[in-house]
């Protein structure tokens, strides 16, 4: 896309204007007009592109931006913890650059223990519990200001009302994927396409168009789940939480929340490497859709050490799985509406 007789500016901000309008597409609208390795391969060039040419750095380029806009026909809800994005690793040699980097950074030789998810293919949501009770879920939007959801959310079978535990911090926030497993995609465009109506391009988006209806009984009729992958607000901040993520994700699966089943822990980038081709090799047997897995430094010590950059946090890495006939699925989409 972007013409390399150009100069780095012009091609830097070529490359910002066309991903900011699939941003709007996909984040905004529900309908990206291009499959995800393309729009990867333009913001993997894009950063690459500000790496070399520093000069031209902004904090308003979408290498630095989590999400879209939220929409204004909700209600919006400011997130007290952000919720950010995942940085990419694209082959072996960048998850061991990642590793590489902890190392660095952390001054250490030692391995690391990483807890190991699959990168389920759905979109981010937050639930926050007071007192054990939904009060309040929200999508991430722009990683500050998500969307009030909570109507919608409640529709969802598979969450929780009301969390199963005598010990319950006051105020918890659970963040996860809200999904749809693939057999409840293909019926679901069944039946949109009996009725006439729009058959979604992927399960991805179904779940999004879904989740933002503004009419709950129309989300209630879709097949909607959600699996746990990480706390987010805690009160009192010295409630007592285990010392690991994997832990904490152990303790709120006792409360009730659902997780994914196929989460593990590993020893190092080896380690990593074993669990990204186990799931890989699973992932056509999978309920649901998955695009790569995530790789999380499990010590919460060693998490907070690490901290974050503008849109991601150091400790965790998306290593994402190699495209797969995704134009061939939009475009068959397109013929069909
Ligand atoms: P991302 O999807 O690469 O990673 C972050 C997200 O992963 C989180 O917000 C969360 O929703 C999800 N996730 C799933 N499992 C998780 C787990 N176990 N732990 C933590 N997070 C987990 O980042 P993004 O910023 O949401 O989206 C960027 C991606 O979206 C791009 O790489 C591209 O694939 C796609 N995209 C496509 C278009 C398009 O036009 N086709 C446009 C924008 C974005």
């Amino acid at each position: 896309m972007s013409d390399k007789s150009q100069s780095p500016e012009v091609q830097i901000n070529t490359l910002r204007k066309t991903l900011r309008h699939y941003n709007h597409e996909y984040y905004v609208m529900d309908t990206p007009s291009v499959p995800d390795a393309e729009y990867d391969r333009l913001m993997q060039q894009l950063i690459e592109l500000e790496q070399a040419h520093p000069q031209f750095a902004s904090a308003q380029s979408p290498s630095q931006k989590v999400g879209g806009a939220p929409l204004s026909a909700f209600t919006q809800v400011t997130h007290e913890v952000p919720m950010l994005s995942l940085d990419n690793a694209f082959d072996e040699a960048s998850l061991l650059a990642f590793e590489k980097r902890l190392r660095d950074r952390l001054k250490t030789p030692q391995s690391f223990v990483f807890s190991c998810e699959p990168k389920l293919d759905g979109l981010a949501v937050s639930l926050l519990y007071e007192n054990g009770e939904l009060v309040r879920a929200a999508t991430r939007g722009d990683g500050q200001v998500g969307e009030n959801i909570t109507q919608n959310v409640r529709t969802i079978g598979n969450i929780p009302l009301r969390l199963e535990s005598a010990e319950l911090p006051q105020r918890v926030e659970i963040r996860g994927e809200v999904f749809i497993p693939r057999a409840g995609f293909e019926k679901l465009n069944a039946r949109q396409k009996a009725l006439g109506a729009k058959v979604f391009a992927n399960p991805r988006n179904a779940a999004a168009g879904s989740l933002r209806q503004l009419d709950p009984k129309i989300t209630a009729k879709r097949p909607l789940m959600f699996y746990a992958y990480s706390l987010g607000l805690v009160t009192p901040e010295d409630f007592s939480l285990p010392a690991t993520h994997s832990e904490r994700l152990a303790l709120v699966a006792q409360w009730g929340i659902p997780l994914c089943p196929q989460i593990d822990t590993a020893t190092g980038g080896k380690g990593c490497l074993e669990y990204y081709e186990r799931i890989l090799k699973a992932r056509d047997t999978l309920a649901y859709d998955i695009d790569g897995v995530v790789f999380k430094v499990d010590d919460i010590s060693l998490q907070h050490q690490l901290g974050f950059v503008a849109r991601a946090p150091r400790w965790a890495i998306a290593q994402k799985f190699p495209a797969q006939e995704e134009m061939t699925r939009l475009q068959a989409v397109e013929f069909q509406v």
